[in-house]
């Protein structure tokens, strides 16, 4: 028998946030709307997705105040400015987002900056629709923040508008999303919701992903990936995360690495790097994947599903290398095991040509 997720001490906060799981997004963000008690609506996207924002306004008839389809990776401040305009132009008293992490990222720096409420459509399996984070770019510095007025206040999850999300972004978008659930694992502020929740979340990923990107895969098959995003993201939004989202965020700001990709790169290593000091915590992630430990599971896994395993593939060269290492090394957030500098080099050089993770 498996152990129980029983703790002696922890605390929980339940999140007031409204999901709402395989509806037609597009006809029922109207009805949103309304029990907002909001009236005018206005739609975010990125360029690549203006069309699904312009279907997605008509459908809000009177109800569509207007839209802006400049949402960017990072949430460029500058962006938000221009979006803030038309969006001031607009007189909306609500944000619908559609779209992946930096469109919600986007929706989400409106709402800090205006105080309006958020209806996000996530067409990707980032997860930032549950969190109450965001993170923005100004001058080149990527900074996080936290707080509960950037939590989106309703989710609606749609099958239909997931499908199309291009195959290296289901893999490397589902891989960051088991990477939320991973680190929430051993997170300092866990709890045995969270923890249930990650697995749960981890479960369906491993389900899911191996269906999508082989043979011809049904809605229940991007309707579980997309189950398991949103439980990944609620522990991303619940717990405080550890080395795999430094060395992560470190490769993204400095970088300018893509986000998904290297969090697929990373994540094998980064529990390799972590995984005897948290080998209890982690053992049912050995279970899920059916090996030995986590990081040899997750290995496989991200190899089985064609996950990019190599950072020089992303564009870091060896010369990145100890830039690499002093960003991922500085202002260290908490891990399991301490973080040393000669080990993390030795983990970047590896993930930088794709060698096996190492303990
Ligand atoms: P993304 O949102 O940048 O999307 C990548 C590209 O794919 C974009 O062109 C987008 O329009 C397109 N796309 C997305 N879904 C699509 C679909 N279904 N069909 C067709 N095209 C689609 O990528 P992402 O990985 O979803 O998000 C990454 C961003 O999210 C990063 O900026 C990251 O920092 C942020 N993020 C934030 C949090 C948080 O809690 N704050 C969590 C995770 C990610």
């Amino acid at each position: 028998m498996t152990a129980s997720l029983f703790q002696p001490q922890f605390a929980y906060a339940s999140v007031a946030q409204r999901v709402v799981f395989g509806s037609d997004a597009p006809a029922q963000v109207a009805a949103e709307v309304t029990a907002l008690t909001c009236s005018r609506a206005f739609v975010v996207t990125t360029p690549e997705q203006a069309a699904a924002g312009k279907h997605l306004l008509a459908g809000l008839g009177a109800l569509g105040a207007g839209s802006f389809a400049g949402a960017a990776m990072h949430t460029p401040v500058e962006v938000t400015e221009r979006a803030l305009t038309s969006l001031e132009a607009a007189k909306a008293d609500c944000l619908v987002a559609i779209g992946g992490g930096s469109t919600t990222g986007l929706s989400k720096a409106l709402a800090l900056r205006t105080g309006l409420p958020q209806i996000v459509i996530p067409t990707s399996f980032a997860g930032s629709e549950a969190t109450p984070i965001l993170g923005q770019t100004e001058g080149g510095r990527k900074t996080t923040l936290s707080d509960p007025r950037v939590r989106p206040r309703v989710i609606l999850y749609d099958v239909a508008l997931v499908r199309s999300l291009p195959p290296h972004l289901v893999v490397s978008s589902g891989m960051n999303a088991i990477a939320h659930a991973v680190e929430g694992l051993y997170a300092r502020d866990r709890n045995p919701i969270s923890s249930l929740m990650a697995l749960e979340g981890i479960r369906a990923l491993a389900s899911a992903l191996p269906r999508l990107t082989s043979g011809a895969p049904q809605d229940n098959d991007w309707g579980e990936a997309l189950y398991g995003a949103w439980l990944c993201g609620t522990v991303l939004g619940q717990v405080g995360m550890a080395l795999h989202h430094k060395l992560c965020h470190a490769l993204g700001g400095g970088f300018n690495l893509p986000h998904a990709e290297t969090h697929a790169v990373i994540l094998p290593h980064a529990v390799a790097y972590t995984e005897a000091a948290v080998s209890d915590l982690l053992r049912p992630v050995a279970q899920i994947f059916g090996s030995a430990t986590a990081h040899e599971g997750l290995t496989a896994f991200a190899a089985r599903i064609g996950a990019p395993s190599r950072l020089s593939d992303l564009g870091l060269t060896a010369a990145d290398l100890p830039r690499a290492v002093d960003l991922a090394t500085a202002n260290p957030y908490w891990n399991p095991r301490p973080i040393e500098r000669d080990a993390i080099a030795a983990l970047l050089a590896r993930a930088l040509v794709g060698d096996p993770a190492q303990a």
